[in-house]
């Protein structure tokens, strides 16, 4: 199981070096802007590196709204990214599920993501696995409870869609962890990578806060079941920088009995 850490985009390599960790997650440009990614400077080194490299795209997507003018740039967005993650030989590019608008029908959602798949198709395809990570919020969203999860992966049907499982989000999301693997995996066949984060938020609170593993409001125990019955790659997208993701790795290598 590698186990790695969401690190500051500018030199994912030695964020990897500081913390021990096997994998990097970062973006590839501002997560709240809608600008394109530049080529990295570091492409080659990130390519032939050990550590492996997953790209986070940014916030701002949102492939399911009905909002024409956030939807058709978010397409646009989403495939840029997955162009540049496969110029860095990413595993996979993670994107959140999105959502509708109060009022919206969610199945329009559902069925744009699926025209989103579509749009990359005509291009020949996302050159890079798109692992859609549930969200922990929001009462119109795609990807926060399994039952939209289920419809969303039936629109998806046709489609190579990856998975990525937060385990903050589900929890803060309304989701109970135990037996979750199973009940997702029901609907998906695969959990690709797990962000692997306790909650400030309480269950169900619909708040995306992220904690270190051994903090928070989830029994860290549970968390560890969880990531280890999930059995795929690890982020830790947890607050402390170098400092405090080190230990939640650390942590998890010790509870898992992975050693590094
Ligand atoms: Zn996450």
């Amino acid at each position: 199981m590698r186990i790695g850490a969401h690190v500051d985009q500018a030199d994912p390599l030695a964020e990897a070096a500081t913390r021990a960790a096997e994998a990097v997650q970062f973006f590839l440009s501002d997560p709240q802007g809608w600008k394109a990614p530049k080529p990295r400077e570091d492409a080659d080194r990130l390519r032939a590196a050990e550590v492996d490299i997953y790209v986070h795209a940014p916030y701002v997507i949102n492939v399911a709204t009905l909002n024409n003018r956030i939807r058709i740039p978010s397409r646009k967005l989403l495939l840029g990214h997955a162009t540049a993650a496969a110029q860095l030989d990413a595993r996979g590019l993670i994107v959140h599920g999105g959502h509708v608008n109060a009022g919206d029908d969610l199945a329009v959602g559902f069925d744009n993501w699926r025209k989103t798949f579509a749009y990359a198709a005509d291009s020949g395809g996302f050159p890079v696995p798109v692992l859609i990570e549930n969200t922990a919020g929001g009462d119109n969203a795609c990807a926060r409870r399994l039952d939209a999860l289920a419809r969303l992966w039936d629109a998806l049907g046709d489609y190579e869609v990856g998975f990525c499982l937060d385990t903050c989000h589900a929890y803060a999301g309304g989701e109970e962890l135990l037996d979750l693997v199973d009940r997702v995996k029901a609907i998906t066949g695969r959990i690709d990578l797990v962000h692997a984060n306790n909650s400030k938020g309480g269950f169900n609170s619909g708040q995306d806060r992220h904690d270190n593993l051994d903090g928070g409001t989830i029994d860290p125990e549970l968390l560890v079941a969880v990531i280890r019955a999930a059995d795929a790659p690890v982020i830790v997208e947890t607050p402390g920088g170098a400092t405090g993701q080190g230990a939640d790795i650390a942590f998890l290598r010790e509870q898992l009995g992975t050693g590094a």
